[in-house]
């Protein structure tokens, strides 16, 4: 594709900030850098990769004291001549600069253009585009870590090597149903089905990655249950009064579910729903056994919350028997008081960690960030050079890749002609193709764009 426009975005946030990036891209970055800087130098004839003193000017009007720097194609983020405007950071400066631009010959960008034209431009493939968006989301260390891992590419080479393999065994076949003399395919089914299987185990411990991958990438979905006055708001409060805790409101999509992110020692936890928990005082006795009913399913983490200082009644071991085979965390709270429940009463009949806490005294709390640490980050997730997915989009083409294997391995057992699964061979190659973007349609390439944040 060619591209013949210039465009320009603001790519720093839009609030009153020490500095503010105008960024503008395309063939004719350097002539309306030209056009509207005044320093001591032409910008288009300096070399590539240097940064100028100078202001910048709308007519005889001077509009700011800036820093020029200068990248030329294909040596720049998206491939092209590159010019960045460092300007002071407020609102309104930075606003008029991007019009000055805008006025002498770029055009306005979209969301997600820059990055759009290094994809288009080869500069990454689209899942180190994606991963760009997941580096600006990331909401804590695992998660930045394994966006950056992804914009270095480690899902592109994953992906690519399975698509090669795939391909090479393709067109062997496709050689040997062409000349058939010279080419034999006696005994390829068995090679093929070893081939195919391992193909499939690969894709499998990928997908299986994919919702490790969402609670680095979103945070844990948590929720606390527990019957009335177990303590389940004391608990809350204990954890977002806990000063390292960051903590944000986000709006749920049903009114009245709110939900609060926070987090522990680098570990997201959102926790749901938590208007409910904090409403419970004028709410009928059942809802803390009816927020688990509704809730368990989607949560990644349980914490159920028991009250020691009373006997386990019917609302817990309601509770208990819903949550066996979930990611549960017990806490024997009010440890302050004089205890009527042991672990060992419950163990009888869930067998989960426990921790004994006091959410009013706040004793406790630093056990309970090191078990769900631990249980996400040492056990099931493996902080190594693995491969996570993180994006529904791509999980969703490696589903489609498995399914197509299947079928092939199917096909294969079944002692069907080859040219029949050559078919499903090459859809597995497009699927995982729409991965990297390879095999992607426009309109696809275009969604997942505006996805993007402005200027980026
Ligand atoms: P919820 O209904 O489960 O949300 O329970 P609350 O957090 O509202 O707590 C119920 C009552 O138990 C309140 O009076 C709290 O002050 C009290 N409470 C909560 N946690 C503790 C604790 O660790 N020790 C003591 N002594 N009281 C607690």
């Amino acid at each position: 594709m060619k591209v013949t426009e210039t465009i320009a975005a603001i790519s720093t946030a839009m609030s009153d900030s020490g500095i503010g990036i105008v960024r503008i891209s395309g063939p004719d970055a350097f002539e309306i850098a030209d056009r509207i800087y005044k320093g001591k130098k032409t910008l288009s004839s300096q070399p590539s990769h240097t940064v100028h003193y100078g202001w910048i000017k709308d007519g005889e009007n001077t509009i700011d004291e800036v820093l020029v720097m200068l990248m030329r194609g294909p040596h720049s983020y998206t491939g092209e001549d590159t010019v960045e405007i460092d300007c002071h950071g407020g609102v309104f400066v930075v606003r008029k600069i991007l019009e000055t631009v805008l006025k002498n010959g770029a055009r306005a960008a979209e969301p997600g253009e820059f990055t759009k034209r290094a994809f288009l431009n080869g500069r990454m493939d689209l899942s180190q585009a994606e991963a760009v968006i997941d580096v600006i989301h990331s909401k804590n260390e695992y998660a930045l870590k394994n966006s950056v891992s992804q914009l270095k590419g480690s899902v592109q080479r994953k992906i690519s090597a399975m698509r090669e393999e795939i391909l090479y065994h393709t067109a062997y076949i496709e050689s040997a149903l062409d000349d058939p003399e010279h080419i034999s395919l006696d005994g390829y089914g068995d090679t093929l089905v070893e081939k195919v299987e391992e193909l499939l185990k690969e894709l499998k411990k990928l997908i299986d990655t994919a919702d490790n991958g969402r609670m680095m990438q979103e945070g844990i979905r948590t929720v606390i249950v527990g019957k009335p006055n177990a303590g389940k708001s004391s608990l809350l409060n204990a954890l977002v009064g806990e000063e390292r805790a960051i903590v944000t409101e986000i709006e749920g999509t049903t009114r009245d579910i709110l939900e609060e992110h926070i987090q522990l020692n680098g570990v997201s936890l959102n926790i749901m729903d938590t208007a409910g928990i904090r409403k419970t005082e004028d709410v009928v006795e059942k809802i803390g056994v009816d927020r688990a009913k509704n809730q368990a399913e989607d949560a990644d983490l349980i914490i159920f919350v028991v009250d020691s200082s009373r006997n386990l009644d019917e609302n817990d071991f309601e509770i208990m028997e819903m949550i066996q085979d979930k990611n549960v965390i017990v806490l024997l709270n009010k440890s302050d008081l004089e205890t009527k429940v042991t672990k060992e009463m419950i163990q009888e009949h869930l067998d989960k960690p426990m921790i004994e806490i006091s959410a009013k005294e706040e004793e406790g709390i630093y056990e309970l960030e090191q078990t769900v640490k631990e249980m996400f980050f040492r056990g099931e997730i493996a902080f190594n050079d693995e491969v996570y997915i993180t994006n529904v989009r791509q999980k969703e083409a490696l589903e489609q890749a498995f399914t197509s294997l299947k079928q092939v391995k199917r096909s294969i057992e079944d002692g069907m002609p080859e040219d029949f699964y050559t078919i499903d061979l090459m859809d597995a190659y497009e699927a995982l193709g729409s991965i990297t973007g390879e095999t992607i349609g426009e309109d696809l390439v275009n969604e997942i764009f505006s996805k993007f944040c402005m200027g980026k």
